[in-house]
């Protein structure tokens, strides 16, 4: 329950644990992918020691258990989003998949030449390219809410984009890069009124607070198990039935069929219209023990959690002279966008200098090149916050940043005066 002690909880990630002789990890990449607690890494194990076979058509009871596995985790995800209907909720490979099934099938469907699309600067390249595509394919045009300096939406800007010919409005719920939390609920309200969809890229949300699709009234929601605290190469997307029933398929093959000839097929109901082919059963196993797992811990205990230690990165860093804060909204996730410009250290040296010592962050243009050209920036160090991290690795990154920073402070000084040169 939410009652047991940090340090129990962090416990419970063998990586995050202390071998003999090492150092123990300072894990700070969580945006990238979350680390697995045991319950996980245990579900996935037992799913293969125990019920592992393929779903749905066999008679024997192996395959009734594992398609029981692989159903239950459904309705755990239709829980976690607070969907109307498991069906509703379609397993993919992660987020990626999700928003390109939306946008080669709804998309090439429902675009025509002149309509347009309506995406953020803070969007992730999976935000951006599929929709490229769909518009490339259909004549349809992307539009781009803009951002001010501390890396939010420019909302009024937003409501003089939509209009009659916007068809679709497709944003993150948190940016990846810069941890922005973004009004979602008043982005789809404002969509819906012009008569536009609303797709939410949820990959950096769903782990850190409560979902609930139907009070955002999402029309479709995409996230990744491995930001879940789960496996890797499952995901799910979201969407109301009434879209998807309307959607063509996206990929053919078995499983997602009612009844196949030579000249003509007819397509399997939700949710196996969207699920061509043996599914990632073991990766859906995994994602419902992660659901579960967070369930337990509960998003009140997480959020504040993160939020807490969240408050005391940004104060830590905040003292580093030379440091540079990219990403300073109002309302933020657990992320730390940095660059060290006094001397400048490239992100690259940062995150190379850092794991030295242990420390995991990331380091580029967190596949937002766009955004990064809008801040004026090639990419930054990025250090982010799971539940399993704590003031202790917050401590630690920003004693080594320091140091780093005053190194290189003295290394240019002694250049600059040429003290060393002999
Ligand atoms: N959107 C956002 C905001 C993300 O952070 C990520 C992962 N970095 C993705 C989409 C893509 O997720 P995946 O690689 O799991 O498909």
């Amino acid at each position: 329950g939410s009652d047991v002690p940090h340090d129990a909880i962090r416990g419970e990630f063998p990586i995050l644990q202390r071998r003999p002789g090492e150092s123990p990890l300072v894990f700070l990449d969580s945006a990238a992918s979350t680390q697995q607690p045991t319950a996980v890494i245990e579900a996935v194990a037992d799913y293969h020691r125990q019920s592992h076979a393929n779903i749905h058509r066999a008679v024997y009871r192996l395959s009734q258990t594992a398609t029981r596995l692989y159903e239950d985790a459904r309705i755990a995800v239709a829980r976690l989003l607070n969907a109307a209907e498991p069906a509703e909720c379609l397993f993919t490979r992660g987020t990626t998949e999700s928003i390109n099934l939306v946008a080669a099938t709804w998309g090439r469907a429902n675009l025509r030449p002149g309509d347009e699309i309506i995406l953020s600067a803070l969007e992730h390249h999976s935000n951006i390219v599929p929709w490229q595509m769909a518009a490339q394919a259909t004549g349809a045009r992307i539009r781009v809410i803009p951002i001010n300096a501390a890396g939010e939406l420019l909302l009024d800007d937003y409501h003089r984009l939509l209009s009659p010919r916007t068809r679709l409005v497709a944003v993150n719920h948190v940016s990846n890069a810069l941890g922005t939390i973004n009004p979602v609920r008043e982005i789809i309200d404002a969509a819906h009124a012009a008569g536009a969809l609303a797709l939410i890229d949820g990959a950096q949300w769903i782990a850190h607070g409560p979902t609930d699709v139907q009070a955002l009234d999402a029309d479709f929601y995409a996230f990744s198990g491995h930001k879940l605290y789960g496996p890797t190469g499952i995901g799910v997307l979201y969407g109301k039935r009434r879209l998807l029933e309307a959607m063509p398929p996206y990929q053919g093959g078995g499983d997602m069929i009612e009844r196949v000839t030579f000249e003509q097929t007819t397509y399997a109901a939700l949710p196996n219209r969207f699920e061509a082919g043996t599914p990632n059963i073991s990766g859906a196993v995994g994602l419902a023990a992660a659901i579960r797992w967070v369930q337990q811990i509960g998003f009140a205990r997480i959020a504040a959690h993160e939020q807490d230690l969240l408050d005391h990165a940004t104060e830590r860093l905040r003292q580093i002279p030379g440091l540079r804060l990219v990403g300073t909204a109002q309302r933020k996730s657990g992320v730390l966008s940095f660059l060290l410009t006094d001397p400048p250290m490239a992100p690259l040296d940062i995150g190379t200098r850092l794991d030295l010592r242990g420390i995991c962050i990331r380091t580029g243009h967190h596949c937002c090149q766009p955004l990064m050209q809008r801040l004026g920036i090639g990419g930054t160090a990025r250090a982010s916050l799971a539940i399993y991290n704590d003031r202790q690795d917050v401590d630690r990154l920003a004693e080594a940043l320091a140091d780093m920073a005053a190194q290189a402070r003295r290394g240019a000084s002694t250049a600059s005066t040429g003290t060393d040169d002999t």
